[in-house]
């Protein structure tokens, strides 16, 4: 994820750059980077860093091209680095590409390139897509005017994953093109000049009339015209829409606050969470790690070590390795962790989780560990965090940066990557491979199901207008729907500031009980078929004592509940990523009702870096 933006028309392009990616600096802020066309020449410019520094250097003080194209990056592939920021030329200067997604098969395209004698000087998936385009253009014979354009559909035939892209040419310096798939973009209609941004509000100050391209529609932008194609280079008839939104809504895709956002966004950051990983015809590929069975054989325990939200997202991580690999998982607050003096040693593997990758803790604890000889991983979502520089072995959860500061699309994502990090020990370790057939299966559905859960909110946000002016509430839930409870019951406490307790639904009548009172609310979630009757005559004896119940399950209730909210069916293991949306979604219009900051709730920080 990051923020593009193009311009071509006839004023300086670099001021209308700059401005733009300032304002999609929440998109990313790794590295920023422009390149603008000046006598039939790609000038590029580029820094690690936030815009200001790119604003800083001396030769972005000379461009004064008035087509260019320019990005602000959120890495998904290589560090943050001068080197691996955009744009990215192919080998001969002659095409210059910003790209805001993921390449998933980069690395079959990177081979194949590489064979044909192409070199590369990054690290990133994006590099391949102009030498692509390069090595189609000069194997092209006929010279007419959609040259270009048919390089660009043929290269983008070829990739795999989620993009959208600006492309230069110094072989039609008139010309940007455009194409998105799976990744935002849009195009800004001026006079005698064409804007181009990830999103509306970066360029809603120069023009309110958008053309919106959609997924694998190509565009030929001059000063004057915009012309749409499909991946055949058939023309595409498309008006220019106007809208009529303010900057700051439209900031938040039309959403009224991040975290509605991030919760919107969970489809997707699952799917570029699952991204090539796993496939129904081939083992399990993760990046950077390349275990043994002689290796993971040798392992006699697991340690997840996280915080928050991400050590929520650990205890279902527990679950499905101890059920699927068969070794004994225990997960840890990362800040009881590092003072506890815990048993590790060279057959211990630790996994450490941590969104931002700069949890003080955590990275305390990882520090401990390696100490002690263990093996050890990092899951984070922030490539080139301080934590991947300590871990033995960093992967990335590519959820996209996560701006409010309750965590809704990190926490499915590492749940999605605990469970496919379990796929791949146990395909190394030669486990049963017809539960991880229908374990894989299960996974890349979950994209659609999120999708399906995200429709129904009607009922969410009716029984949060009843309940939002309680004190205390309950979540309860036996095996993995515990964990759930957890996380529902931290997320309504760090953005209501209601009190509220979770329990496994079994240990209430040994204490909790007596607080049940008459009008409580209590949160019941029933995922597994095993455990919901048990969990179902729990609830039975709270309603007994006046509790009001709101259910989140995917099974059949006809018990006296006051609401019940249906999910779709899953296997268990990945039940945690359904059942938690209605929850958050439940928080959230809590903390509407009560009119509170939900972006930023009282007392809390996006990343924890001290201890
Ligand atoms: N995958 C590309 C990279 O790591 C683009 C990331 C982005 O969307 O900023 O450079």
């Amino acid at each position: 994820m990051c923020g593009i933006v193009g311009y071509i028309g006839k004023k300086n392009a670099k001021p209308i750059l700059i401005n733009g990616l300032s304002r999609l600096e929440y998109r990313g802020y790794d590295s920023a980077g422009i390149a603008t066309i000046e006598d039939d020449k790609i000038e590029v410019v580029k820094s690690k860093g936030r815009v200001s520094t790119l604003e800083s250097i001396e030769d972005i003080k000379n461009l004064k091209g008035t087509i260019g194209i320019a990005h602000t990056r959120w890495a998904t592939h290589g560090k943050p680095s001068k080197e691996n920021s955009h744009p990215h030329f192919d080998n001969s200067k002659s095409f210059a590409v910003v790209h805001n997604g993921i390449i998933e098969n980069y690395i079959e395209l990177k081979k194949f390139l590489t064979n044909k004698d192409y070199k590369f000087y990054s690290e990133t998936d994006t590099e391949i897509i102009p030498n692509l385009i390069h090595y189609y253009y000069s194997n092209d014979l006929n010279d007419d005017s959609l040259k270009f354009l048919r390089a660009v559909t043929k290269a983008c035939s070829e990739l795999k994953g989620s993009f959208a892209l600006e492309i230069l040419s110094k072989f039609n310096p008139t010309e940007i093109i455009v194409v998105r798939h799976d990744s935002p973009l849009v195009i800004g209609k001026g006079d005698s000049e064409n804007y181009i941004s990830s999103d509306i509000p970066a360029i809603l100050s120069y023009t309110k009339d958008f053309y919106i391209l959609n997924d694998d529609e190509f565009g030929i932008l001059t000063s004057k015209t915009a012309n749409f194609y499909d991946s055949n280079l058939n023309k595409i008839n498309k008006k220019a829409v106007n809208i009529d939104w303010n900057s700051s809504s439209a900031e938040k895709d039309g959403y009224e606050d991040f975290m509605l956002k991030e919760i919107y966004e969970q489809p997707n950051s699952i799917r570029e969470t699952i991204g090539s990983r796993i496939s129904l015809d081939s083992k399990c590929y993760i990046e950077n790690i390349d275990f043994t069975k002689r290796f993971l054989k040798s392992i006699n325990k697991i340690y997840i070590v996280a915080c928050g939200t991400a050590m929520h997202a650990g205890l279902c991580g527990k679950v499905v390795l101890e059920d699927i690999c068969g070794i004994p998982t225990e997960v840890d607050i990362a800040s009881e962790f590092r003072y506890r003096n815990p048993i590790i040693d060279e057959k211990t593997l630790v996994i450490f989780i941590s969104q931002s990758g700069e949890t003080a803790d955590t990275i305390a604890a990882l520090k401990l560990s390696k100490s002690k000889g263990a093996t050890t991983i990092a899951i984070t979502n922030v490539v080139g965090s301080s934590i991947t520089r300590e871990a033995d072995y960093s992967i990335y959860t590519h959820a996209g940066p996560e701006i409010a500061v309750a965590s809704t699309k990190a926490y499915t994502a590492q749940v999605v990557l605990l469970a496919i990090l379990a796929i791949y020990f146990a395909e190394i370790l030669e486990i049963n491979s017809d539960k991880l057939l229908k374990l894989k299966k299960s996974i890349l559905e979950l994209p659609s199901l999120v999708k399906e859960v995200l429709k129904n909110t009607d009922d969410i946000k009716d029984f949060a207008k009843k309940v939002y002016k309680e004190k205390d509430m309950f979540f309860l839930g036996r095996g993995i729907d515990y964990t759930v409870a957890r996380e529902a019951s931290l997320k309504l406490k760090e953005i209501s500031y209601i009190h509220s307790e979770a329990y496994p639904a079994g240990e209430l009548k040994h204490g909790p009980i007596a607080l049940i009172e008459n009008d409580v609310t209590v949160v019941g979630i029933l995922t597994d078929s095993h455990l919901s009757k048990k969990t179902i005559s729990n609830l039975q004896e709270v309603i007994t004592r006046g509790a009001k119940t709101f259910i989140i399950t995917n099974q059949n209730v006809d018990n006296d509940f006051d609401n019940v909210i249906k999910i779709p069916k899953i296997n268990t293991l990945l039940s945690p990523i359904l059942s938690i949306i209605p929850l958050q979604l439940f928080s959230y219009y809590i903390s509407k009702e009560k009119g509170l900051d939900v972006d930023k709730p009282r007392n809390l920080a996006k990343s924890v870096t001290v201890e």
